[in-house]
């Protein structure tokens, strides 16, 4: 047999394995401090009350003769669905159900949708970005260009019609950098794929953290994005899933290659490769959407938006260039004076036992930036704004 060669092409990707073991040698040397962690890219607070009751509900159907479930649609059930579709037309944009798929996550869908393109697409990612985009187009050999977000254009990189791109990583709200698109900026690049014959990958993973009603929750409010966009999302961090599993992808009817359907492609691969969430998560899933849940959901984020708050109100004091903050739970910061990120990680943990992300572990442009969360509780947000206060 043969490996994969591409395989030998990815860069080790050390960055939470160095935090971890700088954290605990620094607990090691001072088992007195309260160290506080906004380094972290999960959710803390617990599952919704009206999705526990509906995962308990569904568990039991299970357990029943009657209402027991096999295999089932592995593009998901009809209900979930339709309750995708309603939360779409409530932004006001309109899906069919044919083009929402149901899967275990954004990241599995992110990167089991290269399946569909061939090899020889020039890929366009940002830099700083989520390396998931990287590795999974190096593992097939793609080849790979970066376009760089920085302070000169506000971590928004856009369209430079001198490159040729076929497919376009566009993430909003952006993690690692909290910025979140205007309607302006992904017109341009709506425009940008259409004239390309590209295909934008839209990560939406974000899109419930999106306050401001004149920000685009969705690539879909922007006229053309049905012909050139695919969107990815996820229940991770909207409704607390990243230990559940769920999210969905749109894929419209008027994407189209060379009188191929990128919709029947993926369905097709869906049906070969893929076989479905549990009934059980999709009924968790589908109580997200309801009245209930989607208010419940909405104080989580209130309450993970407020922590931010307090960080981006500490950064504004100490008169520090940062981008999210608000609409993000991300906060994307330069370090202070001008200080390499892994330096100033260092001097943070070393002097304020306060530990984040450091920038440079997302790409080059981000060697002098550096990441918090707002996905701790209120009384250590609270601290580690005061400790933030704090440098000299
Ligand atoms: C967390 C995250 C996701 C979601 O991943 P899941 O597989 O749905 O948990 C996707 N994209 C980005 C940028 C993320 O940070």
């Amino acid at each position: 047999m043969k490996i994969n060669e591409n395989y030998r092409n990815l860069n080790e990707n050390y960055l939470f394995a160095t935090i971890a073991k700088k954290v605990k040698e620094y607990k090691a040397a001072h088992p007195e401090k309260e160290i506080i962690r906004l380094g972290i890219g999960d959710v803390t607070l617990p599952l919704a009350k009206s999705v526990v009751a509906a995962l308990k509900k569904a568990s039991g159907e299970m357990g029943e003769k009657e209402t027991f479930r096999g295999y089932d649609d592995e593009q998901g059930y009809p209900f979930l669905k339709e309750a995708i579709r309603g939360y779409y037309g409530a932004k006001g944009v309109s899906a069919d159900v044919s083009e929402i798929f149901i899967g275990d996550g954004a990241k599995s869908d992110l990167s089991n949708i290269l399946d569909i393109f061939g090899t020889d697409n020039a890929v366009l990612v940002p830099n700083p970005v989520y390396p998931v985009y990287v590795d999974t187009n190096v593992m097939d050999g793609r080849k790979i260009s970066y376009m760089n977000a920085s302070k000169e254009n506000g971590f928004l990189p856009l369209p430079d019609k001198n490159v040729k791109a076929d497919i376009i990583y566009l993430c909003s709200p952006n993690n690692p950098t909290g910025a979140v698109y205007g309607r302006e900026g992904l017109k341009l690049w709506v425009d940008y794929a259409l004239k390309n014959k590209a295909v934008i990958l839209f990560d939406a993973a974000y899109e419930c953290f999106i306050s401001d009603k004149n920000l685009p929750a969705s690539i879909f409010e922007i006229e053309g994005a049905r012909e050139c966009a695919i969107e990815f999302c996820s229940l991770s961090k909207t409704a607390g899933f990243t230990g559940v599993r769920c999210g969905y992808t749109v894929v419209p009817n008027e994407l189209i290659s060379n009188g191929i359907k990128l919709n029947a492609l993926w369905r097709r691969r869906q049906a070969t490769k893929f076989n479905g969430v549990s009934y059980i998560v999709q009924r968790g899933a589908e109580a997200v959407f309801s009245k209930e849940g989607l208010a419940e959901i909405r104080e989580n984020i209130k309450y993970y938006m407020n922590n931010a708050g307090l960080i981006g109100a500490a950064l504004n004091k100490k008169g520090v260039y940062y981008t999210g903050g608000i609409n993000s739970p991300y906060i994307w910061f330069e370090c202070f004076d001008k200080m390499e990120s892994w330096a100033f990680f260092d001097y943070l943990l070393e002097n304020f036992a306060l530990v984040g992300t450091p920038g440079a572990g997302f790409g080059e442009a981000g060697k002098n930036f550096f990441r918090l969360t707002a996905f701790n509780s209120l009384e250590n947000t609270k601290l580690a704004a005061d400790r933030l206060l704090n440098i000299k």
